[in-house]
């Protein structure tokens, strides 16, 4: 079978039996919207993130908007975040017609540099969101003092990072609040698309609550205007079969991340998972300043990479022709050399021989 990049047919063979038997129930109880497996999931997950309450959502977007509105961000206001992320940080800052203020990041974990923050604090800020980028935490220590000082909010889109930790504390309750994606390809994904929202604000939550459900408390009576943007109950039925095998996936992805690490170190540079953080490796990515005579090299070899990401954010014409120029010249180096090499917990020791026997044989 030809290599997958994250090889989702494979782990679906080995949770099989515990997806169908959970799938199951739902469509015999035929609860599709707000199901107990919603409720069940979100208890389970907020206790694992160490924090009081997961809101389920339709999506890792649907959280981070549903947070944005919670947080009332209105148009004009400023939020600083990362510009080497998803389109989806920022996106949902324009959406509320605020502005994203990007601070540049760090070369070594590819996380917002919190050096670089405080200069981008105006009287119109409201907050700061840092991306956990590629599964491990950005430093929050920092960020939250720094929000502290300046009464602004701090959260965490922890869309790539569910399971990682920092100094002892797990992503998702690291800061006020955070939101995660179940996107199939993320560390821990469902069939389709989901998220959540993770607090120790039950205030919050219950906001968050209302507004991905079109402002509703109580059915029919809207004090909000919200949308609609839920976890369903056949996502919810799936993660919690996932979740009962999240720990041991996550300790395969961390074998395989070391396996290629002390193969491929001396060639190109691997990551680097800063002191007190746990990475998830939701992508391996590498650089290298021949990332596209690589990427066609391992390609042509029938070896899938990817580009997370080709664009940095204040770059995307999207954002550039409403937030104008922004420079952020560390995010546009390592744009132009990072790439992610085929990885999920399934992919086997032959497979990564295979990439790395390609990326030596590249560089010899
Ligand atoms: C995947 C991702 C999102 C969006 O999540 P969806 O569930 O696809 O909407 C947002 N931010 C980051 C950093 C992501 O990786």
């Amino acid at each position: 079978m030809k290599m997958q990049f994250s090889d989702l047919r494979r782990e679906y063979q080995t949770i099989k039996g515990d997806v169908q038997r959970n799938m199951e129930r739902v469509l015999l109880s035929a609860g599709f919207i707000n199901g107990p497996e919603v409720h069940e999931l979100e208890e389970k997950l907020a206790r694992y993130t160490g924090v009081s309450h997961g809101v389920g959502v339709g999506s890792g977007t649907g959280a981070l908007l549903c947070a944005l509105m919670a947080y009332d961000i209105q148009p004009g206001d400023e939020v600083i975040t990362s510009p080497f992320t998803f389109i989806a940080t920022a996106e949902t800052i324009l959406f509320l017609k605020a502005k994203p203020v990007f601070a540049d990041i760090s070369e070594e974990d590819y996380n917002i540099d919190p050096e670089l923050i405080e200069a981008k604090i105006t009287d119109k800020t409201k907050g700061i969101i840092p991306v956990s980028l590629f599964g491990q935490c950005a430093d929050f220590e920092r960020i939250n003092a720094l929000a502290k000082k300046h009464g602004i909010f701090v959260h965490e889109d922890a869309c790539q990072s569910f399971g990682a930790a920092r100094n002892g504390k797990r992503s998702g309750g690291l800061c006020h609040s955070a939101s995660t994606s179940f996107f199939p390809s993320k560390p821990l994904g469902c069939y389709g698309d989901g998220g959540m929202l993770f607090t120790d604000d039950s205030e919050f939550a219950d906001k968050v609550r209302m507004f991905c459900n079109h402002g509703q408390k109580e059915r029919y009576i809207h004090e909000e205007v919200g949308l609609n943007s839920r976890l369903d109950s056949l996502q919810a039925a799936v993660l919690l079969a996932k979740f009962e095998h999240f720990e041991e996936m996550l300790k395969l992805r961390r074998e395989r991340a070391a396996y290629y690490t002390a193969h491929i170190s001396s060639f190109v540079t691997t990551p680097e998972v800063a002191p007190g953080n746990t990475s998830v490796f939701a992508q391996y990515s590498i650089r290298t300043p021949r990332r596209d005579e690589l990427c066609r090299y391992l390609n042509e070899r029938e070896i899938p990479t990817a580009v997370h990401y080709p664009i940095p954010l204040n770059k995307q014409r999207a954002v550039e022709k409403i937030c104008g120029l922004q420079d952020c010249a560390v995010s546009a180096k390592v744009a132009s050399e990072i790439m992610s090499l085929p990885m999920s917990p399934y992919i086997t020791q032959e497979e990564q021989d295979m990439v790395i026997h390609c990326i030596r044989e590249f560089f010899s």
